[in-house]
């Protein structure tokens, strides 16, 4: 088994699920007492939650090149980066490495195009559902057409992230607000909902619309295990 490195804290309470899911992930595959072998750098989200505001990308892509090098002299052979709004700085940890970066696109492009969907609507930070990084990779690797809030419910998917999940709060009437978000998307055509930020899937689940989630913290967790399981 490979050793999966973790780039974590963003926020710490995502990366307990990331904990959980890759571990759940091996055990049901090897069985057993089977678990992860696994090495975590979580870093303080403050410092990076302060830099992303300021639109300081470089430097939120230092601090994570450095957590990347640590990883991969503790013994990681691949990498996972815990938050889809970080992405944004793939570039710079890739660069930073020799061992792979899993982009957390890809496996949700896969499973979208798997389940033959192609709009879909994406849920996420402000710098995620506007920025090109994350769309782009959707839409030229995995050809997929992707929908957005529009500015006013953007600003609600942005807050309730920050002011919210990440501080581990769940709240009905946030849900309710998702809800009716996810419903506006569908009805302007999107076939599927990408929870393109790692907390959301603390908030809402299936039940809370009518068509696929796509959960891009369990299904980078999924590729992980893949992955470090892979013999090749
Ligand atoms: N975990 C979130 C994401 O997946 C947001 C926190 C962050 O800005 O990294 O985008």
């Amino acid at each position: 088994m490979k050793t999966i490195g973790l780039i974590g804290g963003m926020s710490w309470e995502s990366s307990a699920g990331y904990y959980r899911l890759v571990n759940e992930g091996v055990k049901g595959r090897l069985g057993g007492l089977h678990s992860a072998r696994l090495v975590l750098y979580s870093v303080d989200f403050h410092a990076i939650e302060r830099l992303q505001q300021a639109g300081d990308w470089d430097a939120a892509g230092v601090v994570l090149a450095d957590a990347a090098r640590a990883l991969e002299r503790a013994g990681a052979d691949l990498l996972v980066l815990c938050t889809n709004t970080m992405h944004k700085v793939a570039g710079a940890i890739e660069a930073a490495v020799a061992v792979p970066l899993l982009h957390i696109a890809d496996p949700t492009g896969a499973a979208i195009r798997r389940a033959g969907l192609g709009r879909v609507g994406l849920l996420g930070t402000r710098f995620t559902m506007e920025q090109a990084f994350y769309r782009e990779r959707l839409r030229d690797v995995h050809g997929l057409d992707v929908l957005v809030p529009d500015a006013a419910s953007r600003e609600v998917v942005h807050r309730v992230i920050y002011e919210e999940l990440c501080l581990g709060m769940i709240r009905d009437a946030s849900r309710e607000a998702y809800r009716g978000i996810m419903r506006e998307m569908v009805a302007r055509g999107a076939q599927a909902i990408v929870l393109g930020c790692t907390e959301i899937s603390l908030l809402v689940g299936p039940a809370d619309a009518s068509v696929p989630l796509f959960d891009t913290t369990a299904l980078h967790a999924d590729a992980a295990v893949e992955a470090a399981l892979a013999t090749t």
